[in-house]
């Protein structure tokens, strides 16, 4: 048996051209192991949500290859992306819940549209809402819920199919800094269960105080990669 440990994600010279006169990423070479914490910085523009966007195939790379866990970034099958987005838990700045579906509704979707049994989806979910503190919320609409706790329903959607990766595109970004602590929480202790995060942020004071691997993109390359790094920007 092999028992070399292979990163869960690896990217070997990848670039990402949108046009010719754009370049959003170049050479980018990065390794992530299972489990990892991994905070992604840099200025506005620098690359970071193209970066993302290569993870759950939104885009496809220009150059270079690419691993997430089984999949093949580069071969991988149209038919196949849909598996690809199974393994990979996206939460965003803007929560994106669907606003006619109870908090448990929207947790719930996640796993009807992959074809769980309704017994399954009852227990799960309830679980999860559980786990980032928002069960006594679940027959809530999205309008009747605060930023933060509808961040916390778009979180437990995210993870609810156990996705080896969570990937939050500036999760904080329109969250006061107490709640946004009380998210950091959430993620957290997702991570401690063994979900591999990946955050893209400009929140300096939450990567300054909660220590973790520090990837900093500018202008399309990796500038920066520290285990427990600083933010290292003054915006
Ligand atoms: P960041 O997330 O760090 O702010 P982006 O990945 O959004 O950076 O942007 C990187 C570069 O790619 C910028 O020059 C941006 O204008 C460009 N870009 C991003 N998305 C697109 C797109 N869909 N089409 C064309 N250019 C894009």
């Amino acid at each position: 048996m092999n028992t070399d440990i292979m990163a869960l994600i690896e990217l070997k010279d990848v670039t990402k051209k949108y046009d010719k006169s754009t370049t959003a990423l170049r050479h980018i070479d990065l390794s992530i192991n299972s489990g990892e914490f991994v905070y992604l910085v840099g200025p506005s523009g620098a690359g970071k949500s193209s970066l993302i966007r290569l993870f759950y195939q939104e885009e496809k790379l220009t150059s270079g290859s690419m691993k997430v866990g089984e999949f093949d970034l580069t071969r991988l099958r149209k038919k196949d992306v849909p598996l690809l987005r199974r393994s990979i838990g996206v939460v965003f700045q803007d929560y994106k819940l669907l606003p006619k579906k109870t908090a448990f509704e929207n947790v719930a979707y996640a796993m009807e549209v992959i074809g769980e049994k309704p017994r399954h989806i009852k227990k799960r979910v309830t679980e999860v809402l559980e786990l980032v503190g928002l069960k006594h919320k679940m027959r809530s609409f999205p309008n009747q819920l605060s930023g933060g706790e509808q961040q916390r329903v778009a979180i437990a959607r995210a993870i609810v199919n156990n996705p080896k990766v969570l990937i939050a595109d500036e999760p904080t970004g329109n969250l006061d800094p107490e709640i946004s602590w009380e998210i950091m929480q959430v993620l957290e202790r997702i991570n401690l269960q063994g979900t591999t995060i990946i955050m893209a942020t400009h929140n300096s004071t939450i990567v300054n105080n909660l220590r973790h691997r520090v990837v900093a993109i500018e202008e399309g390359r990796i500038v920066r990669d520290e285990e427990e790094g600083e933010y290292g920007y003054h915006d």
